[in-house]
C-alpha cells in the first residue's frame, strides 16, 4: 500500500472506523504510522506472583493450569476464573462476564498478563487483565491516545498491519547527516517508537525522530527568511537616526546604539528588513522604534506602530508625540474606540500621506486602511499577536519593513523557533541609574505593613500599583476583587490620598482617563488588575504590592513588576501569598533573587510547563508530531546549527540524496504559514 493511501483501504478499517481515526488526525497510513504512542506499558519488567502487590498493576509471566470455572454470583453476574502459575505461586485471573476472554487463554500455554492485583487475605486474583501469549519477548507496549470506540490496542494493531503492508520507507535524512548525528534510519525508529525493543532503542528511536522533525522546521523557515530576502521595499536613502538622538531628554544605552545602527543599516538595503528586538521591561525598546521612525519619516515615507491594546497604543502615541514635538513628524492614533468621524479623516490623511506614523491597535489590520508609503511596520509585545497578524500589517505595504519588538517571557531555545525567520538584536543592557528593584515576599499578615509602606511613598510624593490577581472563575469576580479591594482601600487605609482604580472591563475611554491621571501624577496609587502588565510606564511609580502571588506565573510578575523600577529611584516590589506548597514558595522566591527576564523564562517553564506561553496554534507553526518546543531545547540547539550548516553549503538542497529532504520540508510547510 502506498504511505499517501487513505486508512479506508487497511485491512480491519471500514468507513466506521475511519471516520473514528479521523477523529485522531488520521487519514492515510503515513498518519497511522506517524501516529505516536503517548506511553508504554511495561510489559519487560516482569513481577513474581509471590512478590506482587496487593493493588498495584503489575506483568507476570505464568502458565494455564486449569480449565476455566464459572461462578455464577448473582444475576447478571458470573466471573470466570483460571488459575495460573509461574512455577513458584498461582493466582486467580477473573473475568467477569466475559466468557470470550476467558476460553482464549488455553491450558498449557504460557501467556503474560498485565493487570492490577486484588484479594483478601491470602487470596489473590488479576482482574480482566490484558494479555498475550508470551512469544520469548518481553516489551514495551504502546498507549495511543484513544477516542470512543477506539481503544488503544485496536489502534496497535491496526499500526501493526500498516507495517506489515505499508512497503519499504525513504528516509528524508540523507545518510551523511544521520552519520555525523548518530541518527538510526526512518524504518528502525518508526518499529521502535510504536514496538521498542527496549528503553534504549526507544531513546533512540525518538531521539532521532524529534530531531527530523525539528530540522525540517527549521530547514523551512530558514528558506522562508532567505526567501523574503528576494522581495523589494522602500529602501532608506540617508541614515538620520543621529539627529534623532537628540530630540531625546536622555543617553541612549549602547544596546539602543546598536539595535538602532543594525535597524538602520537593514532599512538602507532593497531587501525588507525582518528584525526581531529583544528586550526585557525597561531596556527602553520604544526608543529605538522612535528612532527608525523618524528616520523614515525623514525619508519621505510612513510607518504603522501596533500595540495589543488600546492603553498601549495611547501610551505609545503620548509618548511619541512628546518625542517628535519639536519636528513636523505627524502622527495619529487609531484604535477601535477612535469615534467613527475622526477614523474617516485618519484614513483618509494617512492614504494621502498626510500622516507620518499611524499608532494603534489591531484595529489597523482593518482592510480599510490604506497607505501611501508604508515603509515601516512596528509591532510591539510581539509574543501577543500570532504570526499571521503581524503578517498582515506588513501586507499593507510594498513588503515594508518590519520590527517587532517583546520583552522575551520566552525561552532562548524557544525563540529561535518562533522567531527562526528574523533577524535578531538583543537590548541587554538597561538604562543607566536604573536599580533592581527589590523584590519581597511575604504572608498576609504583613500586608498592612506592606501597605503602610506603600503610604510611606505616597506621602514623600511618589507613586504605587497594588495588583489583584485574575480570578480564574470568572470576569466578574475579578471585576469585584479589584472593585472591593479598591473601595476598602479608599474609604479606608488610604483615605485622604487619590486612589484610582484600573480593570479590564472599563471601557477604553474610562481607561484612558484613569491611565492620564495617574501618569500625571494626579492619582497617587493605582489598585489595578493585570491589565497594566503590558507596558505601562510611569517612572515615578516605585512601589507595587502584589496580591495573591501565587496566581501568576513568573513571567508574569516579571513583567507586572517592570511596571516600577523604570526611574532613577529605588523600586520596591511585595509579593504578598499565604500559599503553603512548597513548590509555590520556591517558585516565589526566584523573584525575589534575580532580576533577568530571561532567567525567570527558563524557570517559569521547568516549573510550569508551556501551557503559559502560548496558545497551542497561536505562534502559526506546523504542528509538531513528537517534538516538544517547550522542553526539547537541546535538540533545538542541536538541530538549528545541523541546518545552518546544511543550507551554508547547499542553499537550495540541491542534488539527488536530499530530493527526499527537500520533499519533506516542503510537505511540512504545504498547510500553507504565512511569514511574510
Ligand atoms: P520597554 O523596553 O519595556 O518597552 P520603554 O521603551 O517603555 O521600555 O522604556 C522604559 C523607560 O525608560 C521609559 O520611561 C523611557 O523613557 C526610559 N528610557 C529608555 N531609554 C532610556 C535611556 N537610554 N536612558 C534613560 N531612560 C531611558
Ligand atoms: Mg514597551
Amino acid at each position: 500500500m502506498e504511505l499517501n493511501a487513505s486508512i479506508k483501504y487497511l485491512k480491519g478499517v471500514g468507513e466506521k472506523r475511519a471516520a473514528m481515526l479521523g477523529k485522531l488526525g488520521i487519514f492515510t497510513l503515513w498518519d497511522l504510522l506517524t501516529f505516536y504512542p503517548r506511553v508504554y506499558e511495561d510489559w519487560s519488567k516482569i513481577t513474581a506472583i509471590k512478590d506482587a502487590p496487593l493493588g498495584e498493576t503489575v506483568c507476570i509471566r505464568a502458565i494455564a493450569g486449569m480449565p476455566c470455572r464459572e461462578h455464577r454470583i448473582r444475576k447478571g453476574m458470573t466471573l470466570y476464573k483460571t488459575e495460573v502459575t509461574d512455577g513458584e505461586s498461582l493466582i486467580d485471573i477473573t473475568f467477569f462476564n466475559n466468557k470470550f476472554a476467558a476460553e482464549k487463554i488455553e491450558q498449557g500455554k504460557e501467556y503474560l498478563f498485565f493487570g492490577k492485583i486484588t484479594g483478601k487475605g491470602y487470596y489473590r486474583s488479576m482482574n480482566s487483565p490484558e494479555f498475550t501469549e508470551f512469544d520469548g519477548t518481553e516489551r514495551l507496549r504502546p498507549i495511543y491516545p484513544q477516542t470512543a470506540g477506539l481503544n488503544s490496542r485496536a489502534t496497535e494493531k491496526l499500526v501493526k498491519t500498516a507495517f506489515e503492508v505499508c512497503g519499504k520507507f525513504t528516509d528524508p535524512l540523507p545518510e551523511d547527516i544521520r552519520n555525523s548525528y548518530c541518527l538510526m534510519g526512518l524504518e528502525s525508529a518508526l518499529h521502535n517508537i510504536h514496538f521498542p525493543e527496549n528503553e534504549d532503542m526507544l531513546s533512540e528511536a525518538r531521539r532521532r525522530l524529534i530531531f527530523e522533525e525539528l530540522f525540517l522546521l527549521e530547514l523551512g523557515l530558514m528558506r522562508l527568511k532567505t526567501k523574503n530576502r528576494r522581495s523589494t521595499a522602500f529602501s532608506m536613502q540617508k541614515d538620520y537616526t543621529s539627529e534623532f538622538f537628540n530630540l531625546l531628554p536622555f543617553e541612549l544605552t549602547g544596546a539602543q546604539k546598536r539595535a538602532i545602527a543594525q535597524a538602520s543599516e537593514d532599512m538602507m538595503r532593497e531587501i525588507p528588513m525582518n528584525r526581531l528586538l529583544q528586550g526585557d521591561v525597561g531596556s527602553g525598546k520604544t526608543a529605538v522604534s522612535a528612532a527608525l521612525i523618524y528616520n523614515c519619516a525623514r525619508n519621505g515615507c510612513q510607518s504603522a506602530l501596533m500595540a495589543p491594546t488600546e492603553v498601549l497604543a495611547m501610551q505609545h502615541y503620548k509618548t511619541l508625540a512628546k518625542m517628535f514635538g519639536d519636528t513636523d513628524i505627524s502622527l495619529a492614533l487609531l484604535t477601535g474606540s477612535t469615534p467613527a468621524g475622526e477614523k474617516k479623516r485618519i484614513k483618509e490623511s494617512l492614504k494621502n500621506g498626510k500622516i507620518d506614523l499611524i499608532i494603534g491597535t489591531h484595529a489597523l489590520l482593518q482592510k480599510d486602511v490604506e497607505f501611501s508609503r508604508l515603509a515601516l511596520a512596528v509591532t510591539d509585545e510581539q509574543h501577543r499577536f500570532g504570526v499571521n497578524q503581524r503578517g498582515s500589517l506588513s501586507a499593507k505595504g510594498i513588503n515594508p519593513h518590519t520590527l517587532v519588538m517583546s520583552a522575551t517571557p520566552i525561552p532562548r531555545t524557544l525563540a529561535l523557533i518562533i522567531y527562526g525567520d528574523l533577524d535578531l538584536s538583543i537590548l541587554d543592557e538597561l538604562p543607566r541609574g536604573r536599580q533592581k528593584v527589590e523584590t519581597y515576599l511575604v504572608n498576609s499578615e504583613k500586608r498592612e505593613r506592606a501597605y503602610g509602606y506603600i503610604k510611606k511613598h505616597l506621602c514623600a510624593g511618589f507613586q504605587g500599583y497594588i495588583v489583584c490577581p485574575l480570578v480564574a472563575e470568572s470576569e466578574d469576580s475579578e471585576l469585584t476583587a479589584a472593585t472591593e479591594l479598591y473601595k476598602n482601600l479608599s474609604e479606608e487605609f488610604f483615605r485622604g490620598f487619590s486612589v484610582g482604580l484600573l480593570h479590564g472591563k472599563m471601557k477604553p475611554a474610562e481607561k484612558k482617563a484613569v491611565m492620564d491621571a495617574f501618569a500625571k501624577g494626579e492619582t497617587q496609587l493605582l489598585v489595578s488588575t493585570t491589565v497594566i502588565e503590558v507596558g505601562i510606564d510611569v517612572p515615578n511609580a516605585v512601589i507595587m504590592v502584589i496580591e495573591n502571588a501565587e496566581r501568576f506565573g513568573l513571567s508574569q510578575l516579571h513583567q507586572l513588576r517592570g511596571r516600577i523600577g523604570r526611574g532613577t529611584e529605588k523600586s520596591t516590589c511585595i509579593l504578598i501569598s499565604d500559599a503553603q506548597n512548597p513548590e509555590t514558595e520556591q517558585r516565589l522566591k526566584i523573584m525575589t533573587s534575580t532580576a533577568d527576564g530571561f532567567k525567570i523564562a527558563d524557570e517559569d517553564l521547568r516549573l510550569r510547563g508551556p501551557g503559559d506561553f502560548f496558545g497551542s496554534r497561536q505562534h502559526g507553526l506546523p504542528e509538531m508530531k513528537i517534538a516538544n518546543m517547550m522542553t526539547d531545547g537541546e535538540a533545538i540547539r542541536e538541530t538549528h546549527a545541523a541546518a545552518e550548516n546544511l543550507l551554508k553549503k547547499n542553499p537550495a538542497l540541491e542534488g539527488g540524496e536530499y530530493t527526499d529532504l527537500r520533499n519533506a520540508v516542503n510537505r511540512l510547510f504545504s498547510g500553507g504559514i504565512s511569514m511574510n
